[in-house]
């Protein structure tokens, strides 16, 4: 598990998916942002990185690439994108 910064709630990990996708709804409601993720059409988003992020995203590093990321945000885009 990744540390967390200081004045994070204790249920964080309970609850940042859900606080995420709804800052992605608000964000992908700009007409420009959504016209721009309706364009992905139905590709496949991974939030490709590579300072070790396996949760939010799937980190391409040497010492990470075996293992498969958790790609949370690549699936909130996916599931906000199939809303719009
Ligand atoms: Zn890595």
């Amino acid at each position: 598990m990744e540390e967390k910064e200081p004045g994070f709630p204790a249920n964080w990990d309970e609850i940042c998916y859900e606080i995420m996708k709804n800052i992605l709804i608000a964000k992908f409601s700009v007409p420009e942002l959504k016209d721009k993720l309706k364009a992905t059409g139905d590709a496949v988003l991974i939030e490709g990185n590579n300072h070790h992020d396996n949760r939010w995203g799937n980190c391409i590093c040497d010492r990470s690439k075996n293992k498969e990321g958790q790609n949370w945000l690549g699936k909130i885009l996916m599931e906000v994108r199939d809303t719009l």
